[in-house]
């Protein structure tokens, strides 16, 4: 009977385990778990940390031990040491090691923390895992925390910030980016949403990295700036960005590009019957054909469905990425759809202060990037044409785009989404 490894049992592991079986795969399907728990959502954190949401409901797939039976699988709780392509060899960190016919690695990513001074003050605090959330609503619960730094204006971040500030937290948001969501905001949208977040109590500390972290005598942590200047507050959360978790891997024994796993459409690795999928997974931009690891729900399950079909030997295929972002935080909604670091021409098509905003980016009368604020209706209406768009997918929907008409957007977006020049 043949035997399938899955490492890491997130939403992508917890997909292609589902997949495999869904494809008729009758082996065996070792999954390999760190946490030893079912898959757990990293977006939920955050409500978690604020006592929105009992921890269970960060378990989107259910409990372990239902996974388990429903699917038949064998779990095997720790953290992995080693995945030797080269060998199929899963080895755990009790030393315990097996041989597999086909690999899934799918180890997500991890919080970034720079190396710098004070990294491991006992008052800096992640945002990644459940344990993170666990830890920072232990620090609230105790309800001395009257102010927080917020290291990195990211989707993370001012999620964060939303907790806190709801809490009665005092709040610095500070990133080296002149402006908040710089991966993804326009200048314009940017600044609409400090002016909010200004209006709403948040203090904003931007153009300036941090450079360490000096835990104060009477409590509290210094968090220290590159401009010199230093911020003093009872926690300091980084929330910096991520690192995919493949310290698993011997040098050069994948393929890696931009960090993660590099894979073809079936999510198949430079080794063939090694797999990739998630966060750690770098897959085809579809705006620039460049692979590109895109830490999304979406597109880690949808990556772990093409790898399970793929390890049972059904053609399935990756669409490939569409970075994007889908936010509502502080009673506002940002949208971002596309990559806003490639060139085009800036346009405002609306804005309307507590009605649509709108602004895009296009180039030889294709769509860019596009910043949607405060009209969350159209979001997946405009990422669903526009993805539609990108992978050639015919005629667009009429009664989308009437929709489209109905909420008030400006006649020339609706035309680049129909695919006409302007
Ligand atoms: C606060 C926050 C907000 C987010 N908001 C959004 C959002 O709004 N929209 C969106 O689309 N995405 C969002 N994301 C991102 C989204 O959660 C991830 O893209 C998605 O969870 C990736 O799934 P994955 O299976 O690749 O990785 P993970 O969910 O990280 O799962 C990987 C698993 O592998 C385990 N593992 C790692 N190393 C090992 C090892 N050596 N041995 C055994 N196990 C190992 C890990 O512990 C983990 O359980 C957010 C993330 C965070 C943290």
């Amino acid at each position: 009977m043949e035997r399938y490894a899955i490492v890491g049992f997130g939403c992508a592991g917890y997909h292609c385990a589902r997949s495999l079986r869904e494809n008729g795969f009758n082996g065996e399907i070792h999954v390999y778990t760190d946490t030893g728990r079912a898959p757990e959502n990293p977006m939920l954190t955050t409500y978690v940390t604020a006592g929105r949401l009992p921890e269970e409901a960060g378990c989107p797939f259910g409990s372990l031990e239902n996974i388990t039976r429903n699917l038949g699988l064998t779990v095997h709780p720790g953290r992995v040491s080693l995945v030797s392509p080269a060998d199929m060899e899963v080895r755990s960190q009790s030393g315990r090691a097996a041989v597999y016919d086909k690999l899934l690695v799918s180890t997500g990513a991890r919080a970034f923390v720079p190396p710098m001074d004070g990294q491991d003050s006992p008052s800096a605090y992640t945002m990644r895992t459940m344990d993170d959330a666990r830890r920072l609503r232990a620090r609230l619960e105790r309800g001395d925390v009257k102010s927080a730094v917020v290291v990195g204006a990211s989707m993370v971040g001012i999620k964060v910030v939303e907790l806190l500030r709801q809490r009665g937290v005092d709040c610095t948001l500070s990133d080296m980016a002149p402006h908040i969501f710089p991966l993804a905001a326009f200048d314009t949208v940017a600044a609409e949403i400090e002016r909010r977040l200004e209006r709403a109590g948040v203090a904003l500390a931007f153009g300036r990295g941090i450079s360490g972290l000096r835990d104060r005598s009477e409590g509290g942590v210094s968090v220290l700036l590159s401009d010199g200047s230093c911020v003093a507050c009872d926690i300091a959360v980084l929330c910096i960005g991520t690192r995919p978790n493949l310290e698993l891997l011997p040098p050069g024994a994948l393929s890696r590009d931009r960090g993660g796993i590099l894979v073809d459409e079936t999510m198949e690795s430079s080794v063939p019957g090694v797999y990739a999928a998630g966060d750690c997974a770098s897959c085809t931009n579809l705006q620039t054909g460049v692979p590109q690891a895109v830490g999304l729900w979406a597109n880690a399950g949808r990556q772990g469905d093409v790898a399970g079909a793929s390890m049972a030997g059904v053609r399935d295929v990756y669409e490939g990425n569409l970075v994007h972002n889908i936010t509502h935080f502080m009673d506002m909604d940002f949208i971002s759809l596309g990559d806003r670091g490639l060139p085009g021409e800036h346009r405002v098509y609306s804005r309307r202060d507590g009605g649509l905003w709108l602004e895009a980016t296009t180039d030889g009368g294709e769509l860019r990037c596009v910043n949607i604020l405060d009209c969350k209706e159209i979001s997946g209406i405009v990422r669903g044409l526009l993805l539609r768009q990108l992978r050639g997918g015919g005629a667009p929907d009429i009664l989308l785009l009437e929709k489209l008409r109905r909420s008030g957007v400006d006649g020339a977006f609706i035309k680049l989404l129909e695919g006409e020049v302007q």
